[in-house]
């Protein structure tokens, strides 16, 4: 199981992720955003499909470089031996999780990916109850875009000046609008930006709601933080609290498109998004999630590897005179000084897609973190782009 054992560092950083560097831009349109199958969004359906054989540094989507672990793939290919079978055995999973996290099977419940565990609260607590989901804006959308295709309202709270989460804007929008609020939606750390919300701050977050009100604490990039500011909120839930917090495999352990994901939270409020979920997860991604879990060492050196690239690039952009958001997780934002989307065509042309606009930070670029040899490309196409301006910047917008 030990990662060290089976990979050297070279095969895992040159072998796999030369592999993994170079993917279709049908490919990239199909996998992201996976669970929907459709393109990222803000991204027009087709985007990139006449070129679907060019080969692209897929920066966009905040997925694990490296991919699964060899250990990883070799639990998931022992599983095809209960390929045929129902409620097949899942290689230790769910009594891995449960002793990880400290909790009672009855506080777990597994999803299609963690964005299934958002959907399924955000059915539960917002559009079954035609309620209202509090949360800021710009964050992870699904739960927001998923009240928006029914015609349901939210509350959407600014950020504040320095990019970081209003948490006592958020108390008020849940208090000024008790009635209406189904549910509170929390992502730390932040996507778009990277932010970690503090450990004090989910506690004032907490404690300042009314306590029949669910907050949902997506942590998709726990595994990234550094901060020890931060803290997960899953003992919360120990306590009793209406806290349901969504975890995924899609990031740390590289398995994205298998699709795995899993909320911690009362068996009540599980109970009440259990009755919308409809199917359940295959053997291959049960097997190779508690590979996953096991191999420790591998998690280690992807967020190892990660965090010094992040440093390096953003360190690099600032001495440029860019600004980065200071982020905890594999992706991070630079104010580039003007519109993102004619940057995000700039890209495109030198064959890397990066994050797509997050408004209102329009002049803000969200950058995955890749492997080094990717954000070598990535730091070269910045430059051609904003400092020698080789290319047609701006004009392909
Ligand atoms: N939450 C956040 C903050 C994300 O960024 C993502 C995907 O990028 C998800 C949830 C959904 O991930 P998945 O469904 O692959 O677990």
């Amino acid at each position: 199981m030990d990662f060290k054992g089976a990979v050297s560092r070279r095969t895992f950083v040159g072998g796999l992720a030369a592999a993994l560097s170079y993917v279709s831009w049908q490919s990239e349109n199909s996998l992201a955003q996976g669970r929907r199958g459709g393109p990222p969004q803000g991204q027009a359906p087709g985007a990139g499909r006449g070129a679907s054989n060019v080969p692209v540094t897929k920066l966009s989507n905040n997925e694990n470089p490296y991919g699964p672990s060899e250990a990883v793939k070799k639990a998931m290919a022992d599983a095809f031996k209960y390929a045929h079978l129902y409620g097949t055995p899942d290689n230790g999973l769910m009594e891995a999780l449960v002793k990880l996290h400290g909790v009672q099977r009855e506080n777990m419940l597994l999803g299609c990916g963690s964005g299934e565990i958002l959907q399924l609260a955000g059915t539960a607590f917002v559009i079954g109850n035609q309620k209202k989901v509090v949360g800021v804006e710009p964050t992870y959308n699904d739960v927001f875009s998923q009240a928006t295709s029914i015609k349901a309202e939210s509350y959407r709270v600014p950020l504040l000046r320095d990019y970081r989460q209003d948490i006592p804007a958020m108390i008020k929008a849940v208090k000024n609008n008790y009635r209406d609020v189904g549910m509170v939606y929390l992502c730390n750390p932040n996507n778009p930006t990277g932010l970690i919300v503090t450990k004090q701050e989910v506690r004032q977050l907490l404690d300042g709601v009314p306590e029949d009100i669910p907050v949902l604490i997506d942590e998709a990039y726990h595994h990234f933080v550094e901060d020890p500011n931060y803290e997960t909120a899953i003992p919360y839930v120990l306590e009793g609290r209406p806290v349901i917090v969504a975890r995924t495999f899609s990031k740390i352990a590289g398995l994205a498109a298998m699709r795995l994901g899993y909320g911690v939270a009362r068996p009540d409020l599980l109970a009440r998004m259990r009755t919308y979920q409809t199917g359940s997860q295959s053997v291959a991604v049960r097997f190779g999630a508690a590979a996953a879990l096991a191999d420790t060492a591998s998690q280690e050196r992807v967020k190892r590897l990660n965090t010094e690239l992040r440093t390096k690039v953003t360190t690099e952009l600032k001495s440029l005179g860019y600004d980065c958001i200071p982020s905890d997780a594999n992706f991070f934002m630079v104010h580039v000084k003007r519109e993102v989307q004619g940057v995000i065509q700039d890209f495109r042309q030198k064959n890397i897609s990066v994050g797509r606009p997050f408004p209102p930070m329009t002049q803000h670029l969200r950058v995955s973190i890749g492997t080094p040899e990717e954000m070598d490309k990535f730091m070269v196409a910045f430059k051609e782009i904003f400092v020698n301006k080789t290319s047609a910047a701006g004009g392909a917008a």
